[in-house]
Protein backbone atom coordinates (compact mmCIF):
# COMPACT_ATOMS: atom_id res chain seq x y z
CA UNK A 1 0.00 0.00 0.00
CA UNK A 2 1.14 3.67 -1.05
CA UNK A 3 1.14 6.67 0.49
CA UNK A 4 0.54 5.70 4.05
CA UNK A 5 3.84 6.10 5.57
CA UNK A 6 3.47 6.58 9.24
CA UNK A 7 -0.74 7.06 9.47
CA UNK A 8 -2.06 5.41 12.13
CA UNK A 9 -4.70 3.10 10.31
CA UNK A 10 -7.16 1.25 11.85
CA UNK A 11 -8.26 -1.86 10.64
CA UNK A 12 -11.65 -3.42 11.71
CA UNK A 13 -12.09 -7.13 11.73
CA UNK A 14 -8.97 -9.65 11.65
CA UNK A 15 -10.16 -12.21 9.85
CA UNK A 16 -8.24 -13.43 6.46
CA UNK A 17 -8.52 -9.99 4.85
CA UNK A 18 -8.32 -7.95 8.25
CA UNK A 19 -5.07 -9.67 8.66
CA UNK A 20 -4.13 -9.37 4.53
CA UNK A 21 -4.71 -5.63 4.91
CA UNK A 22 -2.61 -5.21 8.61
CA UNK A 23 0.29 -6.77 6.92
CA UNK A 24 0.16 -4.59 3.80
CA UNK A 25 -0.67 -1.24 5.73
CA UNK A 26 2.41 -2.38 7.60
CA UNK A 27 4.36 -3.11 4.62
CA UNK A 28 4.18 0.77 3.51
CA UNK A 29 4.96 1.98 6.58
CA UNK A 30 1.54 2.61 8.23
CA UNK A 31 0.95 1.43 11.94
CA UNK A 32 -2.23 -0.75 12.35
CA UNK A 33 -4.76 -0.33 14.75
CA UNK A 34 -6.34 -3.59 14.81
CA UNK A 35 -9.61 -4.66 16.20
CA UNK A 36 -12.00 -7.48 16.66
CA UNK A 37 -14.96 -8.04 19.14
CA UNK A 38 -13.39 -11.68 19.23
CA UNK A 39 -10.28 -11.95 21.57
CA UNK A 40 -9.37 -15.23 19.38
CA UNK A 41 -8.49 -13.06 16.43
CA UNK A 42 -7.40 -10.39 18.22
CA UNK A 43 -4.44 -12.55 19.64
CA UNK A 44 -3.58 -13.72 16.57
CA UNK A 45 -2.97 -10.07 15.06
CA UNK A 46 -0.84 -9.46 18.75
CA UNK A 47 1.00 -12.75 17.78
CA UNK A 48 2.24 -10.80 14.69
CA UNK A 49 3.09 -8.16 16.25
CA UNK A 50 0.44 -5.50 15.47
CA UNK A 51 -1.15 -3.18 17.98
CA UNK A 52 -4.28 -4.19 19.18
CA UNK A 53 -7.01 -0.95 20.41
CA UNK A 54 -10.59 -0.90 21.50
CA UNK A 55 -12.06 0.75 18.55
CA UNK A 56 -15.28 1.86 20.12
CA UNK A 57 -13.77 4.17 22.03
CA UNK A 58 -14.02 7.26 20.17
CA UNK A 59 -10.41 8.84 21.75
CA UNK A 60 -9.08 5.62 19.70
CA UNK A 61 -10.99 6.08 16.63
CA UNK A 62 -10.62 9.73 16.71
CA UNK A 63 -6.87 9.74 16.05
CA UNK A 64 -6.82 7.63 13.17
CA UNK A 65 -5.88 8.71 9.80
CA UNK A 66 -8.78 6.29 8.59
CA UNK A 67 -10.25 2.99 9.63
CA UNK A 68 -10.30 -0.36 7.23
CA UNK A 69 -12.94 -2.43 7.37
CA UNK A 70 -13.61 -6.20 6.97
CA UNK A 71 -16.13 -7.42 4.23
CA UNK A 72 -17.72 -9.68 6.96
CA UNK A 73 -18.80 -6.16 9.38
CA UNK A 74 -21.75 -5.06 8.40
CA UNK A 75 -21.42 -1.45 8.57
CA UNK A 76 -24.71 0.20 8.08
CA UNK A 77 -27.24 -2.98 7.47
CA UNK A 78 -29.62 -4.14 9.85
CA UNK A 79 -27.66 -1.79 12.37
CA UNK A 80 -25.44 0.88 11.92
CA UNK A 81 -21.85 -0.87 13.69
CA UNK A 82 -20.80 1.17 16.36
CA UNK A 83 -16.78 1.65 15.63
CA UNK A 84 -18.30 2.77 11.43
CA UNK A 85 -20.49 4.88 13.39
CA UNK A 86 -17.97 6.62 15.58
CA UNK A 87 -15.78 7.29 12.75
CA UNK A 88 -17.48 8.93 10.48
CA UNK A 89 -19.35 10.88 13.47
CA UNK A 90 -15.54 12.25 13.68
CA UNK A 91 -15.26 12.74 9.44
CA UNK A 92 -12.28 9.68 9.95
CA UNK A 93 -12.58 7.88 6.38
CA UNK A 94 -13.97 4.68 6.36
CA UNK A 95 -12.77 2.43 3.57
CA UNK A 96 -12.01 -1.37 2.71
CA UNK A 97 -9.05 -3.34 1.25
CA UNK A 98 -10.56 -2.68 -2.34
CA UNK A 99 -10.15 0.90 -1.97
CA UNK A 100 -7.09 0.47 -0.79
CA UNK A 101 -5.99 -1.05 -3.70
CA UNK A 102 -7.28 1.12 -6.13
CA UNK A 103 -6.04 4.05 -4.30
CA UNK A 104 -1.86 2.88 -4.31
CA UNK A 105 -2.79 1.68 -7.88
CA UNK A 106 -2.79 5.19 -8.82
CA UNK A 107 0.53 5.59 -7.91
CA UNK A 108 1.80 2.30 -7.64
CA UNK A 109 5.09 1.89 -10.43
CA UNK A 110 4.36 -1.73 -12.05
CA UNK A 111 8.09 -2.76 -12.49
CA UNK A 112 10.00 -1.03 -14.90
CA UNK A 113 7.04 -1.81 -18.15
CA UNK A 114 5.89 0.84 -20.53
CA UNK A 115 2.14 -0.92 -20.47
CA UNK A 116 0.10 -1.26 -17.33
CA UNK A 117 -1.88 -3.64 -16.26
CA UNK A 118 -5.10 -4.08 -16.81
CA UNK A 119 -7.55 -4.39 -13.62
CA UNK A 120 -11.01 -6.37 -14.59
CA UNK A 121 -13.69 -6.20 -11.92
CA UNK A 122 -16.28 -8.65 -11.74
CA UNK A 123 -19.43 -7.39 -9.69
CA UNK A 124 -23.31 -8.85 -9.70
CA UNK A 125 -25.30 -11.16 -7.70
CA UNK A 126 -24.39 -14.93 -9.03
CA UNK A 127 -21.77 -16.09 -11.32
CA UNK A 128 -19.07 -13.91 -10.46
CA UNK A 129 -16.74 -16.19 -9.17
CA UNK A 130 -17.47 -18.42 -12.26
CA UNK A 131 -17.32 -15.64 -14.40
CA UNK A 132 -13.42 -14.37 -13.02
CA UNK A 133 -12.17 -17.75 -12.20
CA UNK A 134 -12.64 -18.52 -16.34
CA UNK A 135 -11.13 -14.79 -17.44
CA UNK A 136 -8.24 -15.93 -15.73
CA UNK A 137 -8.27 -18.91 -16.90
CA UNK A 138 -8.35 -17.65 -20.19
CA UNK A 139 -5.89 -15.29 -19.72
CA UNK A 140 -3.58 -17.93 -18.19
CA UNK A 141 -4.41 -20.01 -21.26
CA UNK A 142 -2.80 -17.52 -23.71
CA UNK A 143 0.02 -17.21 -21.67
CA UNK A 144 -0.48 -13.77 -20.30
CA UNK A 145 0.57 -13.06 -16.91
CA UNK A 146 -2.94 -12.71 -14.89
CA UNK A 147 -3.74 -12.71 -10.79
CA UNK A 148 -7.28 -13.78 -9.19
CA UNK A 149 -8.13 -11.47 -6.51
CA UNK A 150 -10.75 -10.24 -3.96
CA UNK A 151 -13.63 -12.77 -3.01
CA UNK A 152 -12.22 -15.65 -4.90
CA UNK A 153 -8.45 -16.08 -5.31
CA UNK A 154 -5.69 -14.39 -3.56
CA UNK A 155 -6.15 -11.06 -1.06
CA UNK A 156 -7.03 -8.49 -3.34
CA UNK A 157 -3.62 -6.65 -1.35
CA UNK A 158 -2.06 -10.00 -1.15
CA UNK A 159 -1.21 -10.13 -4.43
CA UNK A 160 2.37 -9.89 -6.69
CA UNK A 161 1.94 -6.87 -8.86
CA UNK A 162 1.90 -8.56 -12.34
CA UNK A 163 4.05 -7.54 -15.49
CA UNK A 164 4.01 -5.73 -18.85
CA UNK A 165 0.60 -6.71 -20.46
CA UNK A 166 -0.62 -8.55 -16.88
CA UNK A 167 -4.01 -8.43 -15.78
CA UNK A 168 -5.82 -8.17 -12.09
CA UNK A 169 -8.88 -10.04 -12.05
CA UNK A 170 -10.99 -9.18 -9.51
CA UNK A 171 -14.68 -10.51 -7.97
CA UNK A 172 -15.98 -7.86 -6.13
CA UNK A 173 -19.08 -9.13 -3.77
CA UNK A 174 -21.93 -5.77 -2.74
CA UNK A 175 -20.42 -5.54 0.32
CA UNK A 176 -16.97 -4.93 -0.83
CA UNK A 177 -18.09 -2.47 -3.76
CA UNK A 178 -20.24 -0.70 -0.74
CA UNK A 179 -17.26 0.44 0.83
CA UNK A 180 -14.66 1.35 -1.17
CA UNK A 181 -13.43 4.80 -1.39
CA UNK A 182 -11.99 4.14 -4.72
CA UNK A 183 -13.24 2.21 -7.53
CA UNK A 184 -11.62 2.49 -10.40
CA UNK A 185 -11.30 -0.86 -12.64
CA UNK A 186 -10.29 -0.79 -16.36
CA UNK A 187 -12.66 -3.12 -17.17
CA UNK A 188 -15.85 -3.52 -15.20
CA UNK A 189 -18.65 -6.75 -15.83
CA UNK A 190 -21.80 -6.43 -14.41
CA UNK A 191 -23.03 -10.46 -14.63
CA UNK A 192 -26.80 -9.92 -13.19
CA UNK A 193 -28.86 -8.89 -10.36
CA UNK A 194 -31.23 -10.97 -8.27
CA UNK A 195 -32.14 -10.43 -4.67
CA UNK A 196 -29.60 -11.65 -2.36
CA UNK A 197 -28.12 -10.04 0.75
CA UNK A 198 -31.08 -7.36 1.42
CA UNK A 199 -30.92 -7.15 4.65
CA UNK A 200 -27.21 -6.19 4.37
CA UNK A 201 -28.08 -2.97 2.24
CA UNK A 202 -31.13 -1.92 3.41
CA UNK A 203 -33.43 -3.05 0.78
CA UNK A 204 -32.90 -3.65 -2.65
CA UNK A 205 -32.39 -0.41 -3.83
CA UNK A 206 -29.15 -0.55 -1.62
CA UNK A 207 -27.87 -3.93 -3.00
CA UNK A 208 -28.17 -2.61 -6.83
CA UNK A 209 -26.84 0.84 -5.71
CA UNK A 210 -23.95 -0.69 -4.17
CA UNK A 211 -23.00 -2.88 -6.88
CA UNK A 212 -23.10 -0.18 -9.69
CA UNK A 213 -20.85 1.61 -8.11
CA UNK A 214 -18.30 0.13 -10.26
CA UNK A 215 -19.50 1.88 -12.93
CA UNK A 216 -19.30 5.51 -11.32
CA UNK A 217 -17.73 8.35 -13.00
CA UNK A 218 -14.42 7.74 -13.71
CA UNK A 219 -14.57 4.43 -13.94
CA UNK A 220 -13.93 1.79 -16.45
CA UNK A 221 -13.07 2.18 -19.91
CA UNK A 222 -14.90 -0.08 -20.63
CA UNK A 223 -18.21 -1.69 -19.05
CA UNK A 224 -19.79 -4.89 -20.04
CA UNK A 225 -23.35 -5.17 -18.55
CA UNK A 226 -25.94 -8.34 -18.20
CA UNK A 227 -29.00 -7.11 -19.58
CA UNK A 228 -31.76 -9.73 -18.51
CA UNK A 229 -33.31 -7.63 -15.69
CA UNK A 230 -34.49 -4.24 -16.65
CA UNK A 231 -31.29 -2.88 -13.71
CA UNK A 232 -29.40 -4.09 -16.26
CA UNK A 233 -30.77 -2.40 -18.79
CA UNK A 234 -30.46 0.64 -17.40
CA UNK A 235 -26.57 0.76 -16.01
CA UNK A 236 -25.81 -0.36 -19.67
CA UNK A 237 -28.48 2.97 -20.92
CA UNK A 238 -26.69 5.11 -18.66
CA UNK A 239 -23.44 4.03 -19.95
CA UNK A 240 -23.42 4.83 -23.09
CA UNK A 241 -23.45 7.63 -24.96
CA UNK A 242 -25.37 6.28 -27.62
CA UNK A 243 -26.51 2.72 -29.70
CA UNK A 244 -22.85 2.39 -31.39
CA UNK A 245 -21.06 3.14 -28.14
CA UNK A 246 -17.92 0.80 -28.13
CA UNK A 247 -17.14 1.17 -24.46
CA UNK A 248 -20.51 -0.82 -23.30
CA UNK A 249 -20.72 -4.51 -24.40
CA UNK A 250 -24.30 -5.65 -23.57
CA UNK A 251 -24.25 -9.46 -22.66
CA UNK A 252 -27.23 -12.07 -22.75
CA UNK A 253 -28.07 -15.44 -21.79
CA UNK A 254 -31.39 -16.10 -24.05
CA UNK A 255 -32.60 -12.81 -25.71
CA UNK A 256 -31.71 -11.86 -29.39
CA UNK A 257 -29.77 -8.59 -28.44
CA UNK A 258 -29.87 -5.83 -31.75
CA UNK A 259 -28.65 -2.60 -32.79
CA UNK A 260 -25.29 -1.36 -33.71
CA UNK A 261 -23.73 -1.57 -30.41
CA UNK A 262 -21.42 -4.12 -29.40
CA UNK A 263 -23.00 -7.54 -28.59
CA UNK A 264 -22.41 -10.65 -27.07
CA UNK A 265 -25.04 -13.24 -26.36
CA UNK A 266 -25.89 -17.13 -26.17
CA UNK A 267 -28.51 -18.60 -27.06
CA UNK A 268 -29.71 -22.38 -27.98
CA UNK A 269 -25.73 -23.03 -27.21
CA UNK A 270 -24.21 -21.09 -29.10
CA UNK A 271 -22.47 -17.56 -28.16
CA UNK A 272 -22.07 -14.83 -30.62
CA UNK A 273 -20.64 -11.09 -31.14
CA UNK A 274 -22.15 -8.40 -32.86
CA UNK A 275 -20.87 -5.36 -33.21
CA UNK A 276 -21.94 -2.45 -36.15
CA UNK A 277 -24.43 -4.64 -36.73
CA UNK A 278 -22.46 -7.44 -38.29
CA UNK A 279 -21.54 -11.16 -36.62
CA UNK A 280 -17.90 -11.11 -35.61
CA UNK A 281 -17.84 -14.54 -33.87
CA UNK A 282 -19.74 -17.65 -33.42
CA UNK A 283 -18.79 -20.18 -30.93
CA UNK A 284 -20.44 -23.73 -29.78
CA UNK A 285 -21.01 -23.93 -26.56
CA UNK A 286 -22.57 -27.71 -25.95
CA UNK A 287 -19.80 -29.86 -25.65
CA UNK A 288 -18.36 -27.54 -23.27
CA UNK A 289 -17.94 -29.35 -20.11
CA UNK A 290 -16.97 -26.73 -17.30
CA UNK A 291 -19.89 -24.64 -18.59
CA UNK A 292 -23.45 -26.22 -18.59
CA UNK A 293 -26.21 -25.03 -18.71
CA UNK A 294 -27.60 -21.58 -19.56
CA UNK A 295 -26.56 -19.86 -16.98
CA UNK A 296 -22.84 -20.16 -17.45
CA UNK A 297 -23.32 -19.55 -20.82
CA UNK A 298 -24.08 -15.88 -19.48
CA UNK A 299 -21.06 -16.43 -17.84
CA UNK A 300 -19.15 -17.51 -21.05
CA UNK A 301 -20.49 -14.13 -22.37
CA UNK A 302 -19.01 -12.04 -19.74
CA UNK A 303 -15.90 -13.75 -19.84
CA UNK A 304 -15.74 -13.77 -23.69
CA UNK A 305 -16.42 -9.89 -23.25
CA UNK A 306 -13.63 -9.22 -21.47
CA UNK A 307 -11.06 -10.87 -23.20
CA UNK A 308 -11.83 -9.05 -26.02
CA UNK A 309 -11.18 -5.63 -24.91
CA UNK A 310 -7.86 -6.59 -23.99
CA UNK A 311 -7.73 -7.94 -27.85
CA UNK A 312 -7.90 -11.60 -27.63
CA UNK A 313 -9.20 -13.79 -30.90
CA UNK A 314 -12.66 -15.56 -30.87
CA UNK A 315 -10.51 -18.63 -31.88
CA UNK A 316 -8.35 -18.10 -28.88
CA UNK A 317 -10.69 -17.69 -26.63
CA UNK A 318 -13.12 -20.52 -27.48
CA UNK A 319 -10.09 -23.07 -27.29
CA UNK A 320 -9.84 -22.15 -23.66
CA UNK A 321 -13.49 -22.84 -22.60
CA UNK A 322 -12.54 -26.24 -23.48
CA UNK A 323 -9.79 -26.51 -21.00
CA UNK A 324 -12.04 -25.22 -18.30
CA UNK A 325 -12.48 -27.02 -15.23
CA UNK A 326 -15.77 -25.19 -13.70
CA UNK A 327 -15.30 -24.30 -9.91
CA UNK A 328 -15.88 -26.38 -7.40
CA UNK A 329 -19.21 -26.36 -5.78
CA UNK A 330 -20.75 -24.98 -8.90
CA UNK A 331 -22.78 -27.66 -11.01
CA UNK A 332 -20.04 -30.26 -10.27
CA UNK A 333 -20.16 -33.32 -11.37
CA UNK A 334 -19.05 -35.17 -8.50
CA UNK A 335 -20.30 -39.05 -9.14
CA UNK A 336 -21.79 -41.33 -11.39
CA UNK A 337 -22.73 -44.28 -10.71
CA UNK A 338 -25.82 -47.11 -12.50
CA UNK A 339 -26.62 -44.13 -15.17
CA UNK A 340 -27.35 -41.37 -11.98
CA UNK A 341 -25.10 -38.02 -11.89
CA UNK A 342 -24.52 -36.34 -8.85
CA UNK A 343 -23.94 -33.22 -9.14
CA UNK A 344 -22.58 -30.37 -6.14
CA UNK A 345 -24.05 -26.69 -6.70
CA UNK A 346 -23.96 -25.83 -3.10
CA UNK A 347 -23.29 -22.60 -3.75
CA UNK A 348 -26.70 -22.17 -5.25
CA UNK A 349 -27.86 -20.33 -1.83
CA UNK A 350 -30.61 -17.89 -3.31
CA UNK A 351 -33.76 -18.70 -5.08
CA UNK A 352 -31.99 -17.20 -8.77
CA UNK A 353 -29.28 -19.89 -8.58
CA UNK A 354 -30.92 -22.81 -7.59
CA UNK A 355 -33.87 -21.93 -10.12
CA UNK A 356 -30.42 -21.59 -12.71
CA UNK A 357 -29.15 -24.56 -11.91
CA UNK A 358 -32.62 -26.53 -11.92
CA UNK A 359 -32.76 -25.63 -15.28
CA UNK A 360 -29.36 -27.01 -16.21
CA UNK A 361 -30.04 -30.84 -15.73
CA UNK A 362 -33.26 -32.93 -16.40
CA UNK A 363 -34.73 -35.65 -14.36
CA UNK A 364 -33.57 -34.00 -11.28
CA UNK A 365 -33.45 -35.51 -7.64
CA UNK A 366 -33.51 -32.09 -5.60
CA UNK A 367 -31.59 -32.10 -2.11
CA UNK A 368 -32.34 -28.29 -1.13
CA UNK A 369 -33.18 -26.65 1.79
CA UNK A 370 -31.25 -24.88 4.75
CA UNK A 371 -31.59 -21.66 6.51
CA UNK A 372 -34.31 -19.81 3.93
CA UNK A 373 -33.78 -15.86 2.72
CA UNK A 374 -36.06 -13.44 2.32
CA UNK A 375 -38.64 -13.34 -0.34
CA UNK A 376 -39.58 -16.99 -0.21
CA UNK A 377 -39.51 -19.84 -2.74
CA UNK A 378 -42.04 -18.25 -5.56
CA UNK A 379 -39.73 -17.59 -8.23
CA UNK A 380 -37.81 -21.03 -8.32
CA UNK A 381 -41.40 -23.14 -8.46
CA UNK A 382 -41.47 -22.84 -12.42
CA UNK A 383 -37.87 -24.48 -12.87
CA UNK A 384 -38.50 -26.41 -10.21
CA UNK A 385 -41.93 -28.05 -11.56
CA UNK A 386 -40.35 -28.31 -15.27
CA UNK A 387 -37.34 -30.44 -13.95
CA UNK A 388 -37.68 -31.96 -10.60
CA UNK A 389 -38.87 -35.53 -9.76
CA UNK A 390 -38.61 -35.14 -6.06
CA UNK A 391 -36.86 -32.95 -3.74
CA UNK A 392 -35.41 -34.59 -0.88
CA UNK A 393 -35.23 -31.49 2.28
CA UNK A 394 -32.45 -30.93 4.47
CA UNK A 395 -31.81 -28.18 6.93
CA UNK A 396 -33.47 -27.12 10.61
CA UNK A 397 -36.82 -26.21 9.63
CA UNK A 398 -37.13 -28.41 6.29
CA UNK A 399 -40.66 -29.39 6.97
CA UNK A 400 -41.36 -26.00 6.69
CA UNK A 401 -39.17 -25.22 3.43
CA UNK A 402 -41.16 -28.60 2.02
CA UNK A 403 -44.10 -27.03 2.46
CA UNK A 404 -43.09 -23.55 0.76
CA UNK A 405 -42.66 -26.38 -1.98
CA UNK A 406 -46.23 -26.73 -2.87
CA UNK A 407 -47.32 -28.46 -5.69
CA UNK A 408 -43.74 -30.57 -5.72
CA UNK A 409 -42.79 -33.50 -3.92
CA UNK A 410 -41.03 -33.25 -1.23
CA UNK A 411 -39.29 -35.98 1.43
CA UNK A 412 -38.28 -33.99 5.11
CA UNK A 413 -34.61 -35.57 5.01
CA UNK A 414 -33.34 -33.15 7.79
CA UNK A 415 -29.65 -34.44 7.28
CA UNK A 416 -27.47 -34.72 4.17
CA UNK A 417 -26.62 -38.62 4.93
CA UNK A 418 -30.34 -38.83 4.37
CA UNK A 419 -31.04 -37.08 1.33
CA UNK A 420 -28.49 -38.84 -0.73
CA UNK A 421 -29.07 -42.32 0.56
CA UNK A 422 -33.36 -41.64 -0.31
CA UNK A 423 -32.44 -39.78 -3.49
CA UNK A 424 -30.38 -42.50 -4.73
CA UNK A 425 -32.84 -44.83 -3.86
CA UNK A 426 -35.06 -43.44 -5.54
CA UNK A 427 -33.11 -42.82 -8.77
CA UNK A 428 -33.34 -44.33 -11.86
CA UNK A 429 -30.92 -44.35 -14.87
CA UNK A 430 -30.77 -40.96 -16.25
CA UNK A 431 -31.33 -39.08 -13.47
CA UNK A 432 -29.83 -36.26 -12.08
CA UNK A 433 -28.95 -36.01 -7.90
CA UNK A 434 -28.48 -32.67 -7.64
CA UNK A 435 -27.58 -30.41 -4.60
CA UNK A 436 -28.85 -26.72 -5.26
CA UNK A 437 -30.29 -25.75 -1.41
CA UNK A 438 -31.82 -22.42 -2.78
CA UNK A 439 -30.75 -21.27 1.37
CA UNK A 440 -27.92 -20.81 3.08
CA UNK A 441 -25.79 -23.47 5.21
CA UNK A 442 -25.77 -21.64 8.52
CA UNK A 443 -28.13 -23.84 10.30
CA UNK A 444 -25.89 -26.94 9.97
CA UNK A 445 -22.63 -26.14 8.51
CA UNK A 446 -20.04 -22.91 8.48
CA UNK A 447 -20.23 -22.73 5.28
CA UNK A 448 -21.37 -23.68 1.04
CA UNK A 449 -18.26 -25.21 1.13
CA UNK A 450 -18.63 -27.27 3.83
CA UNK A 451 -22.23 -28.18 2.74
CA UNK A 452 -20.83 -29.41 -0.74
CA UNK A 453 -17.89 -31.54 1.06
CA UNK A 454 -20.48 -32.86 3.17
CA UNK A 455 -22.61 -34.13 -0.33
CA UNK A 456 -19.73 -35.38 -2.36
CA UNK A 457 -18.71 -37.40 0.86
CA UNK A 458 -21.81 -39.50 1.15
CA UNK A 459 -21.85 -39.57 -2.49
CA UNK A 460 -18.78 -41.25 -2.52
CA UNK A 461 -19.57 -43.65 0.33
CA UNK A 462 -22.52 -44.38 -1.30
CA UNK A 463 -21.52 -45.48 -4.45
CA UNK A 464 -17.85 -46.40 -3.60
CA UNK A 465 -16.02 -48.44 -5.64
CA UNK A 466 -19.25 -48.48 -8.05
CA UNK A 467 -18.51 -44.98 -9.21
CA UNK A 468 -18.11 -44.87 -12.88
P1 LIG B 1 -20.99 -15.82 -7.20
O1 LIG B 1 -19.52 -15.73 -7.03
O2 LIG B 1 -21.59 -14.57 -7.80
O3 LIG B 1 -21.73 -16.32 -6.02
P2 LIG B 1 -20.68 -18.36 -8.62
O4 LIG B 1 -20.00 -18.41 -9.92
O5 LIG B 1 -19.97 -18.82 -7.43
O6 LIG B 1 -21.21 -16.87 -8.40
O7 LIG B 1 -22.07 -19.15 -8.73
C1 LIG B 1 -22.96 -19.10 -7.65
C2 LIG B 1 -24.20 -19.89 -7.90
O8 LIG B 1 -25.00 -19.25 -8.88
C3 LIG B 1 -23.94 -21.29 -8.41
O9 LIG B 1 -24.69 -22.12 -7.59
C4 LIG B 1 -24.41 -21.34 -9.83
O10 LIG B 1 -25.22 -22.46 -10.09
C5 LIG B 1 -25.25 -20.10 -9.99
N1 LIG B 1 -24.84 -19.32 -11.14
C6 LIG B 1 -23.62 -19.29 -11.72
N2 LIG B 1 -23.61 -18.43 -12.74
C7 LIG B 1 -24.84 -17.87 -12.79
C8 LIG B 1 -25.45 -16.89 -13.62
N3 LIG B 1 -24.78 -16.30 -14.60
N4 LIG B 1 -26.76 -16.58 -13.37
C9 LIG B 1 -27.43 -17.16 -12.38
N5 LIG B 1 -26.93 -18.11 -11.58
C10 LIG B 1 -25.64 -18.45 -11.76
Amino acid sequence: VKGVEGARIGVLGLGRSGLIAARALRAGGAVPICWDDNPAAREKAESEGFETADLSRADTVGSLASLIVSPGIPHLYPTPNPVVALALQQGVPVDNDIGLFFRSLADVEWGDFDVEPKVIAVTGSNGKSTTSALIHHILEHVGRDSQLAGNIGRGVLDIDPPGDGGVVVLELSSYQTDLARALTPDVAVFTNLSPDHLDRHGGPGGYFAAKRRLFAEGGPDCAIVGVDEPQGQYLANQLSEGPADDRVIRISSGQKLGGPGWLVYARKGFLTEWRKGKQVASIDLRGVPGLPGAHNHQNACAAYAACRTLGLAPRVIEAAFHSFAGLPHRSQIVGEANGVRFVNDSKATNVDAAAKALSAFENIRWICGGLAKEGGLDDLLPAAEAHVRKAYVIGREAAGFAIDLRGIEAEVCTDMATAVARAMADAEEGDTVLLAPAAASFDQYDNFEQRGDDFTAQVTRLIGGGAG
